[in-house]
């Protein structure tokens, strides 16, 4: 089976200078450094963990022209998501969000058997699966060919290849154009945006709709959620950034939501600056609400570094006090942010004795960097830790529910982001 990769030596890329990667300024603000990290996807068999690995700067940049947020690319990006680790699927709450997208969109778009929906970075088929029983055609872009292959299983047509303006040509060529454009959290992790960007201009039917669903740095920001912060993801966006991408790709915003996953994200709706398609107020509401914060400025994006340093102090304090105390602790999941979080703060084995996960491609091997072993869930009821870690905390209403039963022992919880906090299941709704 092909299982996770990622672990050969990777093309790196040495550039002196970072041009802005939607509007071509020259980029030397920094956002936040988090120092030196490996790739967050890159785990590790046991025979890897002798060998030297590959670190790479998180040093995550802001531009003072357009202030996109945004990450060099140091590895090739095609070298990341060739062979990836993700499964939407394993996340039963995200599955959920995705059903709902599908049945709301295809009411109000009108969604039947002679339309397209096409997905860019389609994953699984989390999301296109859903389409299936409403009779309306779907095609997923997907450059993962192990995680398209789940897709096709499932019966969704899927090409494994990277979206751009060559892949959008091909499709035109072959007579087909997109009533819907689909981009979950896919924008953050595309190399040439720009590329990207107007390869979706070329797919979309005149009056078709795209919507991109993305972090909000609002969120971010304001939430400490520097671990979402890897090398996977070289963009951050603001609505007022996504705004002028619209714009110079000659789009228009005419809606926005915003929505609970990922610790908060916006859906954005794209339509062509040409269709007769109404902007909602929603629109306007937002780019006043993003200029009051201060998103037109740089000191707000110069502020968030401090606030970094001081979550990281006090995690570790509060993971120094309870080690001393004699507590056991053991993580919950082994995403791409529990990474970050993990290297950033220097929490290794001798705080957390392993980690388990939902998704069976990585049992048995071990976190990057850290080489925290990865193991079934069902290590945790083998050894009854006082203190279970949850890293991916943007699921941590799920994880508790599923995991209510670490009460039996006496077993809490500790959210890490956007501060410390415990909870414990036997007293607390999470
Ligand atoms: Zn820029």
């Amino acid at each position: 089976m092909n299982v996770v990769a990622t672990t050969k030596p990777h093309d790196v890329r040495f550039e002196k200078t970072h041009l802005c990667r939607l509007c071509g300024h020259r980029v030397e603000d920094t956002f936040v450094d988090l120092g030196m990290s490996p790739l967050c996807e890159s785990i590790l068999s046991h025979d890897q963990l002798d060998a030297m690995e590959q670190y790479f700067p998180l040093h995550v940049l802001v531009c003072r022209n357009c202030f996109l947020v945004q990450l060099r690319e140091y590895v090739n990006a095609a070298n990341i998501f060739s062979d990836y680790a993700y499964f939407s699927s394993y996340s039963t709450s995200w599955v959920a969000h995705a059903k709902s997208y599908c049945e709301m969109i295809s009411k109000r778009l009108g969604l039947g058997r002679d339309s397209l929906v096409v997905e860019l970075a389609s994953n699984d088929g989390y999301l296109l699966q859903h389409f299936l029983p409403l009779n309306v055609p779907v095609l997923g872009i997907e450059p993962a060919a192990n995680v398209a292959e789940v897709a096709a299983q499932k019966g969704i047509p899927t090409r494994v290849e990277f979206f751009g303006t060559a892949m959008a040509e091909k499709l035109v060529a072959e007579g087909r154009l997109a009533d819907l454009i689909v981009g979950n959290n896919v924008l953050a992790q595309v190399p040439d945006l720009n590329d990207f960007v107007a390869g979706m201009r070329r797919l979309l039917k005149p009056e078709g709709i795209i919507t991109l669903e993305f972090p909000h740095l609002q969120r971010l920001i304001e939430e400490n959620q520097f671990d979402t912060i890897y090398h996977e993801h070289f963009s951050y966006f603001s609505f007022v950034t996504i705004d002028q991408m619209a714009v110079k790709h000659g789009f228009k915003l005419i809606d926005v939501e915003e929505l609970p996953s990922h610790g908060g994200s916006l859906r954005v709706y794209l339509a062509h600056q040409a269709s007769e398609r109404r902007v909602a107020k929603a629109v306007a509401d937002m780019i006043s609400r993003e200029r009051d914060l201060g998103y037109f400025k740089l000191a707000t994006y110069a502020s968030f570094a401090e606030q970094v340093h001081r979550t990281k102090r006090q995690l570790l304090a509060f993971l120094i006090k309870i080690k001393d105390e004699g507590k056991t602790i053991c993580g919950y999941g082994a995403p791409g942010k529990g990474n970050t979080l993990l290297n950033y703060c220097g929490v290794g084995k001798d705080f957390i004795d392993f980690t388990v996960d939902r998704n069976p491609h990585k049992h048995g091997r071990y976190t990057p960097g850290m080489h925290i072993p990865i193991h079934d869930v069902s290590a945790i009821d083998a050894a009854k830790p006082d203190y279970v870690l949850i890293l991916p905390w943007n699921l941590r209403r799920e994880i508790v529910q599923q995991m209510r039963r670490i009460s039996d022992w006496g077993g809490r919880f500790i959210v890490p982001i956007p501060e410390v906090e415990v909870i414990d299941p036997a007293t607390q709704q999470p």
